[in-house]
């Protein structure tokens, strides 16, 4: 049996899983996406694509429609509340020479996946399958053959290999036993979605500043109709009392003072957690995405990082498909499993601790620190990159 001649069967729609079956479908590799849901997400959850994203959108034809709904960030400030003052300011000019698109990309994932569900759907060789639930799955060496549960009943399909892209609690990791090491953080993260003017309420703010405090860091992020600031919880708040929404005006009054009349739009009270699956890859199985790795959201990099599984991914198929042996699907695993441990958990580790240091000294030297980066060109391009997922670029 050929298995080329079976498409690529991917669980799950979300950024990743749809981005792997458009960089496939435009590669003539024929790969099928199956969702549980008959929807896809709208849950609030990532909204920052990084330049590296953006390149790869625009390989696969979709940029300027992801642009399109969102909002071109120029600048990366971060401030320290006690003082209110400025710590570093980077403006993303410095890495011009590096890439088309110098700037970070504020647009939600939700309307990211609207965008690229379609592509796919135009292409000859891409489809998405929606309300189809995987089961379970056998890799029987010659190709997999999958399982999904259906309003219609049980639906079973052949493919030649198999994608986990169905999120951090995967089906697809689960049943293959692979380990997922790591840590669930401590904090909570309150996101408070409204229509505040933070650039009036906080003078010489951009619209993206990580606001850095021992007690109760902020995060402010603009979109183009909403702006969400994050907060960090006190360990001994309680939930329902913290989600009322007077409360939650306290809370915006306490950091911004006085404000004009707003609409709290939507709010959102999430954990974090860094782990890694302890390999990418079991046979004709592949994970990508959060069902591979998780890390706690401050850098921006989670989906960004998945979006480049796809990229890697799509580059091993294509070659597989050429002729060469699929054991390079382990080069797969070991190239992403290393850039998820050695940069994006490195990167968003740092960040996060960062945010909420204690120590004065240590303060003092972060603060220090991040000025002289932000104030040496050569520095600014070489954190900018790093915070761009463009350090090979350096
Ligand atoms: C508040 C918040 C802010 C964030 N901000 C950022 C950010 O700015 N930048 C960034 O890069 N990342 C960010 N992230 C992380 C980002 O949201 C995730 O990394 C991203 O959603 C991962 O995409 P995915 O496609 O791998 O998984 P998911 O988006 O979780 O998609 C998985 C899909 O699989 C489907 N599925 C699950 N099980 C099955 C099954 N058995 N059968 C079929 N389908 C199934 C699910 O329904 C879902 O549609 C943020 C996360 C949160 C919570």
């Amino acid at each position: 049996m050929n298995s080329n001649q079976f498409p690529i069967l991917i669980v799950g729609a979300g950024p990743v899983g749809l981005s792997l079956a458009l960089s496939l479908a435009r590669a003539g590799i024929q790969a099928e996406v199956f969702e549980a849901d008959e929807e896809l997400n709208t849950q609030i959850r990532a909204s920052t694509f990084h330049p590296k994203t953006l390149e790869l959108f625009e390989t696969w034809g979709v940029v300027d429609d992801v642009i399109k709904h969102g909002y071109k960030v120029n600048q990366l400030q971060y401030w320290e509340r006690a003082s209110r003052t400025i710590i570093a300011d980077f403006d993303y000019q410095v890495i011009a020479k590096d890439t088309k698109y110098p700037y970070r990309l504020q647009c939600p994932q939700h309307i990211a996946t609207r965008v690229l569900k379609p592509a796919v759907e135009v292409t000859e060789f891409g489809k998405v399958h929606m309300g189809h639930k995987l089961i379970d799955f056998v890799d029987c060496g010659t190709h997999v053959r999958a399982r999904f549960e259906t309003k219609n009943g049980i639906v079973e399909k052949d493919g030649s290999y198999l994608c986990g892209a169905d999120g951090t609690h995967s089906t697809v990791r689960k049943q293959l036993n692979i380990g997922f090491q790591g840590k669930t953080y401590e904090d909570r993260f309150l996101l408070i979605g409204s229509d505040l003017n933070t650039n009036d309420l906080l003078p010489n703010a951009a619209q993206v500043c990580y606001v850095f405090d021992p007690q109760e860091w902020v995060i402010i992020l603009n979109l183009p109709d909403i702006v969400r600031v994050v907060f960090r919880m006190q360990n001994d708040e309680d939930e329902t009392i913290a989600m009322q929404e007077e409360n939650l005006r306290k809370r915006i009054s306490n950091f911004f003072g006085e404000v004009p009349d707003y609409k709290v739009k939507t709010t959102q009270l999430y954990r974090v957690h860094q782990r890694v699956a302890d390999t990418f890859r079991v046979g004709r199985v592949v994970l990508v995405g959060d069902s591979a790795h998780n890390n706690n959201p401050s850098g921006g990099m989670g989906m960004n990082s998945g979006i480049h599984d796809a990229a890697n991914l799509t580059e091993k198929l294509e070659r597989i498909r050429n002729g060469e042996a699929d054991s390079i699907l382990d080069d797969y695993s070991t190239e992403r499993r290393k850039y998820a441990i050695e940069s994006v958990q490195l990167y968003s580790d740092q960040q996060y601790k960062n945010m909420a240091m204690t120590s004065d000294e240590e303060r003092v030297k972060r603060n220090e620190s991040l000025a002289e980066i932000a104030n040496d060109p050569a520095k600014a391009r070489e954190y900018l990159l790093k915070a761009s997922m463009l350090e090979e670029r350096i």
